[in-house]
This record gives C-alpha cells, structure tokens and sequence, in this order.
C-alpha cells in the first residue's frame, strides 16, 4: 500500500548572502501511512518547521522530493495545486498569533470555505456550529473575537479552522508547546479524537518527547536539520538506538519516584552547535557521550539496523 506522504532526500537551504547558506533541512527521508501520526522531535532551531513548511509548500524545495498520494507537491500547478491546498492544512504553534484578532470566529473557521468557494449561507452557518462543537467549543462562539477566548480555546479555534475544508492531512507545528501544561494533554486528546472520528493522518511537531509519545505511531527525531532517528514510538521508548534521542528520553520526568531516584540522567555538554556552521563528520559529536575519533571523520549514513528502525550513528 501507497503512503499517504513520502519525503524522499528533503532539502531546504536558506541563501544568507555573503558565500553563506543555512542548511536548515538537510537530507530528510521518512514517508507517513494514512490514518498515522508521525511525531517529528527536536530541539529549537533543528529544522523540523522548516521541514513542516516545505512539505505543505509554503517554502519552495531546495533539492528532493515531496509526494503526497504519490504526486510530488513541488510541481503541482493550477487546479492540482489548489487540490493539495485543501488535502493538507496546517495547525500553528502560537494560538494567539495565527488568529485575526479583528474576525469573528465563525469567519475565522470559514475562511477556508469562503476562499475555496464552497459553500454560502444557512449551510456556512451549520458548517461553522458543527465544527465549533467537534472541537467543544459552541455555536455561540461563532459571534466572538479571539481575545475573548483562553490559549486552549483559542487552539481549538485553530483545529477547527484547519478542519473546515476537509483536509486528509494536517500538519500540527507544535500545537500544545504555547499552552499550560494542564491544557496541554486536553488538547492533545482532542486530536486524537478528531482523527479517529475522520481518519485523519498527521505530521505532529514537538520540541519533546515527553507528550508526542501519547499521540505517535512512530516518531522521527532531529538534530541540525538532518533526522537521527525513525521508528515506532513503542520502539523508541523502550529501545532508542541513537544517543541523542537517549539524552532526550532520559530528560523526561518519570512518575514513579523510586524510578525517577535510580535512574541516570544524561546531561549533554555544551550548546546546539550554529547551523550556520555545523561539526564536520556527526552533526551531533560536540555533545555525544560517546563519540569516538571516526565520528569527526565521516558522516554517519541514516540507514536501516533492525526492521523499521532507522538512524545515524556510527555505532550501529
Ligand atoms: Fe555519537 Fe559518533 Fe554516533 Fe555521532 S556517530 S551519535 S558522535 S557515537
Ligand atoms: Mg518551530
């Protein structure tokens, strides 16, 4: 069966002027089945809304492909663009940000209808309640202005703008991380819920791990625009192959306090290197606990070392 998405050797670089490029999505090979959620996780600045914004085209592709139902989004013209804007819709991280402060939100959830022409009137209106209530939010929100609304609400604001059109794809771009953390897994359960109602697939971006794991079937994670590591979240949870993404497992708190007492953190050493400037050889070795001298020299190839588990690191 056909993935609904396959990234195939993604690359976008930014031309800073003066001989300088960043790098900031280099190389991403990953595909996602329909009705899947694919967590992608990093640290700020790694490149994963980069990636997010160059698969629904709002950046232009530097180099690689990006297929969706098998036909490569960076060529799509006319009606076949405007197509594969309604089948991908995009979540944003900043609820208070990405709303028009001067709509109401029944227009604000519209706008997609309204600019895609597709429907008018009394059935704009039940469209609107329908998805205010799919969100748990109500119609009589519909007459209100963002302001009005808390950063969770105001979220569901921005699901159910996304979900208007009756898109096959959203791409949530750190949905939760501008939330409190008491609304967060709300939130997240909401988005569960709407997949399962509509059969949606996702591309859900985290700077952690700590909440993807709830929603993931499989997860990807990054560092410096390249991907270390791709498998099930079951796998990477109770397996995690590359020693980054085990620096970020062992950075989640556990509940169990005799646990969380025995257990050995791993602190990483120093910053996230310039992407302006990355290390040569493994991207990740000024920080690696356990980076030996070939690190520095070749470039880890992101392949596969047990079914379905993919990463970069030359101890594999
Ligand atoms: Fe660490 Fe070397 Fe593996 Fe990179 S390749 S993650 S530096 S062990
Ligand atoms: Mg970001």
């Amino acid at each position: 069966k056909q993935p609904i998405l396959e990234v195939k050797h993604l690359q976008k670089h930014f031309d800073l002027g003066s001989g300088k490029t960043l790098k900031a999505v280099d190389n991403l090979n990953f595909s996602i089945d329909r009705g899947e959620t694919f967590g992608l996780v990093g640290e700020s600045g790694c490149g994963k809304s980069t990636a997010g914004r160059t698969i629904i085209r709002l950046y232009e592709a530097t180099n690689g492909e990006v297929l969706f139902n098998g036909e490569n989004v960076h060529k799509l013209r006319g009606r076949k663009m405007q197509e594969f804007r309604r089948q991908m819709q995009m979540v944003f991280q900043d609820p208070y940000a990405s709303l028009n402060p001067r709509m109401t939100v029944g227009n604000i959830i519209a706008e997609g209808l309204d600019i895609h022409g597709i429907i008018s009137g009394r059935q704009r209106k039940e469209r609107v309640s329908e998805l205010l209530d799919a969100v748990g939010l109500n119609e009589e929100h519909a007459s209100r202005f963002p302001h009005e609304f808390s950063g969770g609400q105001r979220q569901r604001i921005g699901i159910a703008r996304a979900l208007a059109i009756e898109p096959q794809f959203i791409i949530a771009d750190e949905p939760i991380s501008a939330l409190d953390v008491s609304v967060q897994a709300q939130v997240v359960n909401l988005f569960k819920k709407l997949q399962k109602e509509r059969g949606l697939t996702y591309l859900f971006i985290a700077h952690d791990l700590a909440m993807v794991k709830h929603i993931s079937d499989r997860i990807g994670v990054m560092y410096l625009g390249k991907l270390v590591e791709v498998t099930t979240a079951e796998e990477l949870y109770a397996n995690p192959l590359h020693p980054y993404t085990q620096s970020l497992l062992s950075a989640i708190p556990i509940p169990d306090p005799e646990i969380e007492r025995t257990r050995e953190r791993i602190i990483l050493e120093g910053e996230i290197p310039s992407p302006l400037n990355p290390p040569s050889g493994c991207p990740f070795r000024t920080r690696c606990p356990k980076a030996m001298p070939e690190c520095a020299a070749a470039m880890p190839e992101f392949k596969e070392v047990k079914p379905g588990h993919f990463t970069a690191c030359h101890l594999y």
